[in-house]
């Protein structure tokens, strides 16, 4: 189906209105705004903000990210500088001590965050691991008083149980991209690994975090396909990552992906999620420069502090953005107050 330029403005309006009764758009109204021209792209926001503002307000939910143990991943993922089978720059150090993780989720919550994310590089986790991120979630959970994700690579049931157990509210584990282009991104695990691990994440009573990453050579049908993916695994957080191309990596070469072209994959994000967190995580501020604060209008969720390899512009910078969109923080228990 073609949308004549006449018809598109209309055409938004109808997803917004589909998006605020959790319809999804067809495949052919997703791609259509991933091929929208330029000039569309302000409508294509103002739609995805009706639905952005029906379902979360003007609040913004902020994630800090902790590096928990950096590098040496056996894994091949080819976006990753923490992969060992890659010459990088990234750090590597081995699985952090508890009072440091407990300390990493007191400073998340001093920054306004909403959920603090412990990853570690790892093909999953191994009991030793689990017992440290375990025992570091438990005292956080009765300390800090912040909401606590972790992101540890593949799951077994009963290592999702344990984290489920010691009180882990989400579990992070990306599809990345499509099922079709999985096997040009990653070769030593498969696509349906990672929709199993979320489907024991779910099973254990955790919610879903699940996204993936755009800017890897795919094209738009890859993207629609991931949106709807995530749809069907049942994800209450999406984190939709832009490809900074990281040193050393088999996607160094690439090219960063257009701020126009990347806010309407955020705003096709919010069509297919309407009520769910979607999230401009990692990329943020290399892939949208100027355009930056526009993503608030579309996304509801961000990470502030960096990211696991790279840095972001800062938690003031990120605060000051926040509150100049007209936006409030939003944290466990209450509003943040700077
Ligand atoms: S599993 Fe995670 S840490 Fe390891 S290479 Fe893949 S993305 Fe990087």
């Amino acid at each position: 189906m073609i949308f004549a330029p006449s018809q598109t403005t209309e055409l938004w309006d109808q997803l917004a209105e589909k998006a605020l009764k959790k319809i999804a758009p067809t495949k052919e109204e997703a791609l259509a705004v991933l091929s929208a021209s330029g000039t569309e792209t302000l409508s294509i926001i103002h739609a995805a903000y009706k639905v952005r503002s029906h379902f979360h307000g003007n609040k913004v939910r902020i994630h800090v990210l902790q590096n928990a143990k950096s590098g040496a991943c056996p894994e091949d993922c080819g976006f990753c500088s923490q992969s060992s089978k890659y010459t990088t720059p990234a750090a590597t150090y081995p699985m952090m001590e508890i009072e440091a993780l407990v300390e990493g989720a007191r400073k998340a919550k001093a920054a306004g965050a909403w959920k603090y994310c412990m990853v570690t590089a790892t093909r999953g986790p191994s009991n030793r691991d689990l017992d440290v991120i375990c025992e570091a979630t438990r005292i956080i959970k009765k300390e800090v008083g912040v909401k606590v994700c972790t992101s540890l690579g593949i799951l077994t049931e009963e290592k999702a149980k344990r984290l489920a157990e010691a009180g882990v509210d989400r579990f992070n584990h990306n599809l990345e991209t499509s099922e079709e282009r999985y096997a040009q991104i990653v070769s030593t695990h498969k696509y349906s690994d990672r929709v199993q691990t979320a489907r024991y994440a779910k099973e254990a009573g955790m919610e879903v975090c699940s996204g993936g990453i755009v800017g890897m050579g795919e094209k738009n049908e890859d993207v629609v396909q991931l949106a709807f993916a995530l749809r069907e695994i049942g994800a209450t957080s999406v984190p939709v990552n832009f490809l900074d191309p990281r040193p050393g990596t088999p996607f160094a070469h690439l090219p960063k992906v257009e701020p126009y072209y990347a806010l309407r994959v955020l705003s096709l994000f919010r069509f297919i999620h309407p009520d769910v967190d979607v999230r401009a995580a990692g990329g943020r501020e290399v892939t949208f420069r100027a355009l930056q604060p526009l993503v608030l209008y579309v996304a509801n969720s961000i990470f502030t502090n960096g990211y696991l390899t790279t840095s972001g512009q800062g938690q003031d910078a990120d605060h000051q953005m926040i509150q100049d969109m007209g936006l409030v923080p939003e944290i466990a228990g209450g509003e943040f107050n700077a």
